[in-house]
């Protein structure tokens, strides 16, 4: 899926319920892997009936919002 910047920040503020977004350059937690990432490395797909997944862009990481925390509590 095909995303300007402006779009995908737009698609993970209406998205995300954990956590606001200010810009796709920061980073988040991942829980699930323990890896670190940027907003605008996460992957964007659209499943058979339009609905919107996103994904962490870490090899076989299946982590989504819930897993993704701020990571001022990890450095
Ligand atoms: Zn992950």
């Amino acid at each position: 899926m095909l995303l300007t910047s402006g779009r995908k920040l737009r698609l993970f503020q209406d998205s995300d319920p954990y956590k606001q977004w200010c810009t796709l350059d920061e980073t988040r937690f991942c829980a699930r892997r323990k890896h670190l990432f940027l907003g605008r490395d996460v992957r964007v797909l659209e499943d058979e009936r339009g609905k919107i997944h996103f994904r962490c862009l870490t090899f076989c990481c299946e982590g989504g919002f819930a897993d993704w925390q701020c990571p001022q509590f990890h450095l």
